[in-house]
């Protein structure tokens, strides 16, 4: 990728041991998406309280967000066994069914990028989410046969970076459907806090703000950042971080005041001058910009769009009067009317 990365909300090879330390383990400790928060609180006792697997959940949301984290959480917090799979690891029908047939009784089967499912492993786990059932072919050709399985009681913990992105019946199976918005900054502001606590750096309040602000409202790059002003911090000899350092290293990084990356300022530039602001269809903003169309739209833009920078129309997206005034350039002029 060309960009520094610093803002790719997307896991890095460096994040993974950071992120099992810095990830709450407990709903309590995850801080942040209060409603959402609340209401899966409620689910989870009544389960618990019935002695029931909680209903199948639908995680939605940008990446670096917390989908993963929750995954976690609400297997801990129902004392549930945790399987991890991703849709494209499950390739063969025949995969899903070995996991499936080995779940103990309550289990949680956290699906990532559960939209990658293919039709044909799908077909196998909707039985399994309604009835707790599997069919399993036998054999081949005529003398093929199928039959039926039965498989525990478990939770299905599926996440996905789009809602749109499933299909029907598979979205129909879950009881629980949780949408993640961008954190705020008092939220950022706390998860900075407590990770920098983790990590046994001192932050002031002015470099845990500095960070918050410039986190692009997601998790995971507040924690990356502060590890990368934390070096920096480090390397200055500094025993704190304050927002002077914390601003140093961003611009060293080139992270704007408001998080945005040069990638981000690349493409509101590129709808600016070469589309006099759009509409713009999300190919050919790809094709220009060398980023892959489900980068764009994963990545970029739900944050653009979160501050106000882009707008999506029928037609494409076009840019707002916030992208020129932050980018300085002036807004091009209507065509004159014609007399008439
Ligand atoms: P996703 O699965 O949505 O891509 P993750 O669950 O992997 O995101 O979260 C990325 C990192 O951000 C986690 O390792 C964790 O350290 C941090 N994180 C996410 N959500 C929270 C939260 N609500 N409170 C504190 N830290 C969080």
């Amino acid at each position: 990728m060309p960009r520094g990365d610093e803002l790719d909300p997307n896991v890095h090879a460096d994040d993974f041991s950071a992120e099992l330390s810095l990830r709450p383990r407990r709903l309590t400790e995850f801080i942040g998406q209060e409603k959402l928060k609340t209401n899966l609180n409620v689910f989870l006792t009544a389960a618990r309280q019935r002695d029931e697997a909680l209903d199948h959940v639908l995680l939605y949301g940008p990446p670096g967000l917390g989908k993963t984290t929750l995954a976690h959480i609400i297997a801990t917090e129902m004392g549930a066994e945790l399987h991890v799979t991703s849709g494209p690891a499950v390739e063969r029908p025949g995969d899903l069914v070995g996991i499936l047939t080995n779940l103990e009784p309550g289990a949680v089967l956290f699906i990532d990028e559960i939209h990658r499912l293919s039709r044909t492993v799908e077909e196998i786990l909707y039985p399994a989410m309604e009835d707790c059932k599997v069919d399993i072919m036998i054999g081949k050709g005529p003398a093929a046969r199928s039959i039926r399985l039965d498989v525990p009681k478990f939770t299905v913990v599926g996440a996905t970076t789009r809602q749109g992105l499933l299909t029907g019946p598979l979205r129909d199976r879950f009881g629980i459907i949780s949408h993640f918005q961008f954190y705020d900054r008092a939220a950022l502001y706390e998860i900075v806090v407590r990770s920098a606590h983790i990590l046994g750096f001192p932050i002031d309040r002015t470099g845990a703000e500095e960070i918050a602000r410039r986190s692009r409202g997601t998790p995971r790059i507040a924690n990356r950042l502060l590890r990368r002003v934390r070096d920096f911090a480090q390397v200055d000899g500094l025993d704190t971080i304050d927002n002077v350092i914390a601003a140093k290293a961003c611009h060293a990084l080139e992270i704007d005041d408001n998080g945005l990356d040069q990638i981000d300022r690349q493409l509101l530039r590129m709808m600016i001058e070469r589309y006099r602001g759009g509409p713009v269809g999300l190919d050919t903003l790809a094709a220009s910009t060398g980023e892959d169309a489900t980068t764009i739209e994963d990545v970029y833009e739900p944050y653009l769009l979160q501050m106000g920078y882009i707008q999506r129309t029928p037609r494409g997206r076009t840019v707002t009067d916030a992208a020129y005034k932050l980018l300085g350039l002036a807004k091009p002029s209507d065509p004159p009317l014609l007399e008439p």
